[in-house]
């Protein structure tokens, strides 16, 4: 059976795991129609990736899926890490307050899964096929086209662009001829997901060399239904089939809590590696999440660098389908991402090499460290048990625009292609002062943020075109002094209030504009602003980002 569409779906999706969800959900918001494929019919079989940083609960949020993931998930503020029984490093995290979101949570994959498609399954713009295998790929310069097994027979899908989000074993990769080089490391590792009540901080742990687990490392991790994650390094021998011999894993989980009952929810174990693509963009076929990197899921970086992938990914592609830019924005997908991927694989072989010592250099190193941590505190930066992810920094991005205005250098924060900062705020609604996190407002396409001195507005607007209402433009001022907004300033602003804080963590001052993108990184920057310092920095936007205007 051949079913080739007079007109090609805007984009196909290959893969509904939390990446493939993600990225059709991103593309809706944006007013992309999306096909999504998948070969299975269910969610992941169990925990997976539970640690979620709090830049991809802002994606999850633009999609309505935060408010059941927060239902549900453990939020931590604290990391330990210990060396046997003594406690080398506390990680104090930001604990969420005004509003904010948590700067981690830990919640199951299935579960974040559930809840993505819980929103996919009330949005129009997204077809989900489960039991749609994607076997075959052929692309041009009009299209892509792919064969499709279904439980029906073989079809055939035309797509203008293709999101590969299949995974490890990604199929799309193989039939596009392209290697996935990097390297597997030989110590394997077990993961036992247990429903008990122990008497621990419900806070993530990690133990080197702990008296049950000798020269080896356990982590553990809270999780929500009163289950816990218990991570042993168990050696290059591993043999999971033996080690589920009657009583013998009993004993090993009893040695690490003692006495109390428990049921196993989960478990399985792994081996890390550390894969890459040489580009993420192969034509029309844009590679995203396992598909395109594997990494040590230390610090959280598997799936929540996916989801940044895709967030990348879906503002960009919107703007070339809705005709508002050339196709040559895409190209800035690789060139952002493929950095941001590698800098997760050198900070995680740098940890893995502190966890599993590959030579006697490193062992030697590791044993040095932990003898001076003894006598001197300030050797636990030394202490590597996993360095957790930020956003990357676009520093190098084609898209980013230099500082503009008197000002070249600018200290402080954030630096220019970096997410911006949260911060509690007010905005002007319905005659009054909401309170708002200012992250709230990101996102829905370039946000231009004016902190007006006093008796000032810079009243510049984009020149005319940009966004044609998808991924447009919006002006958001910072009032110098509260108040309302007086009559006369333009309605289709966005007016803030601020105690201090929003200027503070922009490091900002009475006149500067920033430039932020969709997705939330700082594009450009102007010390002071005025009408002709915005207008130059949007001809650098138009011709950066292969505008059309
Ligand atoms: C033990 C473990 C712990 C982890 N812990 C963390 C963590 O704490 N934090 C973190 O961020 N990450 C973690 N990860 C990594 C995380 O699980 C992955 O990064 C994440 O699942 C990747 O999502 P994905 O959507 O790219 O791929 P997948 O989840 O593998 O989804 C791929 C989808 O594509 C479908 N598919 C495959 N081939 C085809 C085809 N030809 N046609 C159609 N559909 C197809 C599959 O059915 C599947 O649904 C962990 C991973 C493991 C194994």
């Amino acid at each position: 059976m051949f079913d080739t569409e007079a007109s090609p779906t805007q984009v196909v999706v290959i893969g509904a795991g939390p990446i493939g969800m993600t990225a059709a959900l991103e593309l809706a918001r944006h007013g992309i129609r999306t096909v999504v494929f998948d070969e299975d019919d269910k969610f992941a079989d169990g925990s997976r990736a539970i640690a979620m940083h709090g830049s991809i609960l802002d994606v999850f949020e633009r999609s309505g899926a935060l408010t059941a993931i927060m239902e549900k998930a453990v939020v931590w503020t604290i990391r330990r890490t210990y060396h046997r029984d003594r406690e080398l490093v506390v990680q104090h995290l930001p604990a969420p307050d005004d509003g904010r979101l948590p700067t981690y949570i830990n919640l199951q994959q299935n579960y974040t899964e559930q809840y993505l498609y819980q929103r996919i399954a009330d949005q129009p713009l997204i077809d989900l096929r489960w039991k749609h295998r994607v076997v075959g790929l052929a692309q041009d310069d009009e299209g892509v086209i792919l064969t499709v097994d279904t439980p029906e027979g073989q079809t055939e899908q035309r797509a203008e662009y293709v999101v590969a989000c299949d995974g490890a074993r990604s199929l799309t990769r193989k039939l596009l001829g392209l290697e996935f080089p990097g390297h597997s490391h030989a110590d394997a590792f077990l993961i036992v997901d247990i429903r008990a009540d122990l008497p621990f901080e419900r806070q993530p742990c990690f133990f080197f060399d702990h008296s049950t687990n000798p020269g080896s490392t356990i982590l553990i991790h809270p999780q929500p239904d009163g289950v816990w994650r218990i991570d042993w390094q168990v050696g290059a021998n591993f043999d999971l089939e033996s080690e589920l011999a009657p009583n013998r894993m009993d004993a090993r989980i009893r040695s690490f809590i003692g006495d109390v009952p428990y049921e196993i929810v989960w478990l399985s174990s792994y081996r890390f590696h550390q894969r890459l693509l040489e580009r993420f963009q192969h034509g029309r076929v844009f590679f995203t999440g396992d598909a395109a990197h594997l990494v040590a899921p230390f610090g959280a970086r598997g799936m929540n660098s996916g989801v940044l992938d895709v967030e990348n990914l879906a503002w960009k592609l919107a703007l070339v389908l809705g005709g508002s830019a050339s196709p040559a924005l895409l190209e800035s997908y690789d060139a952002e991402r493929w950095p941001a991927q590698k800098e997760n694989q050198v900070v995680t072989d740098r940890t893995m090499k502190f966890m599993v010592p590959p030579n006697g250099w490193h062992r030697l190193r590791r044993k040095a460290v932990f003898t001076l941590c003894q006598v001197w505190k300030g050797a636990s930066r030394w202490v590597d048990s996993g360095k957790m992810a930020h956003p990357f920094v676009y520093t190098k991005s084609p898209l980013t625009i230099a500082n503009q205005g008197g000002r070249r250098k600018w200290p402080g924060v954030p630096r220019l292609g970096e997410k911006v900062p949260d911060a509690a705020c007010a905005c002007w609604k319905a005659g009054d002062w909401q309170p708002i996190r200012f992250r709230h407002i990101v996102g829905a396409g370039f946000l231009g943020l004016y902190f007006a001195p006093a008796n000032g507005l810079l009243t510049t607007s984009l020149p005319q075109g940009i966004g044609e209402g998808r991924t447009a433009y919006q002006l958001a001022v910072v009032q110098a002094e509260g108040g309302a907004p007086s009559p006369g300033q333009p309605e289709d602003v966005i007016y803030l209030g601020s105690a201090g804080e929003l200027a503070q963590a922009f490091g900002a001052q009475p006149g500067d504009f920033f430039l932020i993108r969709p997705d939330g990184h700082l594009t450009g920057r102007l010390r002071p602003a005025s009408e002709e310092g915005v207008a130059e920095m949007f001809e650098r936007l138009i011709e950066q980002y292969h505008l059309r205007v």
